[in-house]
Formats: structure tokens, C-alpha cells, sequence
């Protein structure tokens, strides 16, 4: 198995002539927990979407499992099976119920039957404790509930590495321990995960790595306990005192 999962290098993305992503240099091994945080507009969001090709990047390389993200839309489309990614607006589909979103895309891009595909995803509801909303749909659900099927529904192409968006920035506050503990839970299993999130406590128990970035670069990047307790960065001394 490579031990690389992801690399980017030198890499650069602009939205027009706007020069969002600047000289960014990134490594995760396989199972690694990367944590991402910093100020709002500082090109977080932008930096994981370029991992799974929502966003295109103009100079410099990302390799994903060992497969360069360039023009080759094989290459994307074998990305996508094998990245999961969970969004701060859940993005379920609000006509299916939570059982059909983690049905759909098995059936339909990997193929499974149906009995199999709701095999799997029963499989997943449960892992995130939610079995027994099955036959709802989205709307009938809190927002911890919703957050956590779009966690199952990710889960259900078994993917090799997750991305997560600020999970837990759209949740009310007491529905922030439920997502947070899955997400946990998929870390002690083994998973390959690079969460944006300003939830520190977590970045503090779960990150084997927490990175700053400002204003499109990374200016800091350590291990948990020396990114909390002996900042370097004036930039994250500030941004630390904000948030913790
Ligand atoms: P973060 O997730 O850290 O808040 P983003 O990656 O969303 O930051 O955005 C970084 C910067 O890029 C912001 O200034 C934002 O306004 C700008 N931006 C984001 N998406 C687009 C887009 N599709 N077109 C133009 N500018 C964008
Ligand atoms: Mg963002």
C-alpha cells in the first residue's frame, strides 16, 4: 500500500484573477487525521475541494491514492469513488429518504443491487446510530441526524480517505457532540480524514496533525499539542485566542 494518500505540491488556484491558493505544499499519509483552520475567506473550503477535483487548480501537482488530479476525467472519476466529502449544508436529496441517499449512488455508480446496496447502507445507519430513522427523509430529521446519514451516505462507497467541510458549523450547539463523536469514531478505525473545523477540542484528541491557514498559504502546521500550546504565528495567536 502507497503511505502516501494525498500530496500537493506548489500548489496554486485562482478564482479569475482573484489568487486564492498560494504555493501550497501538503502531505497526508494513509490514516492520517489532518485538522484545517483558520479565518473566514482564508481558502480552506477551496484547498479540500481541489483534493477531490470540485475545484480546479492552475499550477503546481495533487495526487490523490497515488493517481495525479490533471485533465484526465478517468482519473477524476476514480478520485471521486474513493474521496468522500461531508459539507457544512449536509446536501442530502431532499425528495429520497435516508435509506435511498445511501442507496443511490451504490446502485447507481458502483452497480450493487438494490438488497445489497440497503445491506450496506443499514450497515451504515447503524454505525452512526441512526438505523431507525431509515424510512424518513431529510427534512424529518435534526440537523445532527441529517449531518450523520450524509456521513453514512459518504461511507457508502467505502471510501479510502474523507474530507469534512465544517461539519458541525451549521448545528445547533447540542447536536454538535453526536456528529463529532462519529467522526471519532471513524478516526480510532482507521480512517484517512482532513477536516476543516474549528472545533479544537476535537483537532486536540482526534488530529495527528493541525494546519493554520491565512490569507491562502499554510503558515502553520504542527502536532496538536504544539499548535495549541506554543503557536509561532502571531496570524494563529490571534486567531487561537478567537476561537478557544
Ligand atoms: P474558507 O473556506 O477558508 O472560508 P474559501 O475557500 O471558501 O475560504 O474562500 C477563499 C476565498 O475565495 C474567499 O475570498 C472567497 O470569497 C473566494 N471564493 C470562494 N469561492 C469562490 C468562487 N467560486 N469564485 C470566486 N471567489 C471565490
Ligand atoms: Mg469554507
Amino acid at each position: 500500500m502507497l503511505e502516501t494518500a494525498i500530496t500537493l505540491r506548489n500548489v496554486e488556484k485562482y478564482y479569475s484573477d482573484f489568487h486564492v491558493l498560494k504555493d501550497i505544499n501538503l502531505t497526508v499519509r494513509n490514516g492520517e487525521k489532518l485538522v484545517v483552520c483558520g479565518p473566514s475567506g482564508s481558502g480552506k473550503s477551496t484547498m479540500i475541494r481541489c483534493i477531490n477535483h470540485l475545484e480546479e487548480h492552475q499550477a503546481g501537482s495533487i495526487h490523490v491514492l497515488g493517481v495525479e488530479l490533471n485533465d484526465d476525467v478517468r482519473n477524476i472519476a476514480r478520485i471521486r469513488q474513493s474521496v468522500g466529502m461531508v459539507f457544512q449544508q449536509f446536501n442530502l436529496f431532499p425528495h429520497l429518504t435516508v435509506l435511498e441517499n445511501c442507496t443511490l449512488a451504490q446502485t447507481l455508480v458502483s452497480r450493487k443491487p438494490q438488497d445489497e446496496a440497503e445491506s450496506v447502507a443499514m450497515e451504515l445507519l447503524t454505525r452512526v446510530r441512526i438505523a431507525d430513522q431509515a424510512r424518513k427523509y431529510p427534512g424529518q430529521l435534526s440537523g445532527g441526524q441529517q449531518q450523520r446519514v450524509a456521513i453514512a451516505r459518504s461511507l457508502s462507497m467505502r471510501p479510502k480517505i474523507m474530507l469534512f467541510d465544517e461539519p458541525t458549523s451549521a448545528l445547533d450547539p447540542e447536536m454538535v457532540k453526536e456528529v463529532l463523536e462519529v467522526m471519532g469514531e471513524l478516526a480510532s478505525d482507521g480512517m484517512t480524514m482532513v477536516c476543516v473545523t474549528h472545533e479544537m477540542a476535537f483537532a486536540r484528541s482526534v488530529a495527528d496533525r493541525v494546519i493554520f491557514m491565512d490569507h491562502g498559504r499554510i503558515v502553520e502546521e504542527n502536532t496538536p499539542a504544539e499548535f495549541f500550546d506554543h503557536p509561532s504565528e502571531p496570524r494563529l495567536r490571534d486567531f487561537l485566542s478567537q476561537v478557544l
